[in-house]
């Protein structure tokens, strides 16, 4: 393919390694070529034409993915950001729930998550008492972050 000097106007093949007319070593400077104006270089052919100092525009369908992907990664950037304020929120909720001692002695499952957090509000403990199970506290603090929800 030929591509005209930008500084003397001479045509020269796209992969000379200079112009032949006036010596430069940037023939191309200032030339873009559109896809259809590149056609079937290979990539080195490319990379030649930018190297003499011409621009080449990517085709369309590349903007195209580009802006998607951008799209996409900061839409679930910003999906996981409401997610994990919504659950501090719950659990902020959850605690102030715990704290209200009226409130957690009327639900025996507030009293038991108190046990799962660590927290003892029994001074002697009942007959027949055990330790709650993970499995337990996990149930207990989900059915109760689902009724703050409500
Ligand atoms: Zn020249």
């Amino acid at each position: 393919m030929l591509i005209k000097c930008s500084h003397c106007s001479k045509e020269l093949s796209h992969d000379t390694k200079s112009c032949l007319g006036c010596g430069s070593r940037k023939p191309f400077k200032g030339v873009v070529l559109g896809v259809k104006d590149y056609k079937g270089w290979m990539h080195k052919d490319i990379r030649h034409f930018q190297k003499l100092g011409g621009k080449v525009t990517s085709p369309l369908w590349s903007k195209i993915v580009v802006f998607v992907l951008l799209g996409l990664i900061s839409f679930s950037f910003y999906k996981c950001n409401s997610l994990n304020e919504a659950s501090k929120e719950t659990n902020v909720q959850l605690d102030n729930a715990l704290k209200d001692i009226d409130n957690v002695l009327k639900d025996p499952r507030k009293r038991r998550l108190l046990e799962c957090k660590g927290i003892d509000p029994y001074k002697i403990k009942p007959e027949g008492w055990t330790a709650p199970t993970k499995q337990e506290c996990d149930v207990i603090e989900k059915q109760l972050e689902a009724e703050i929800k409500r």
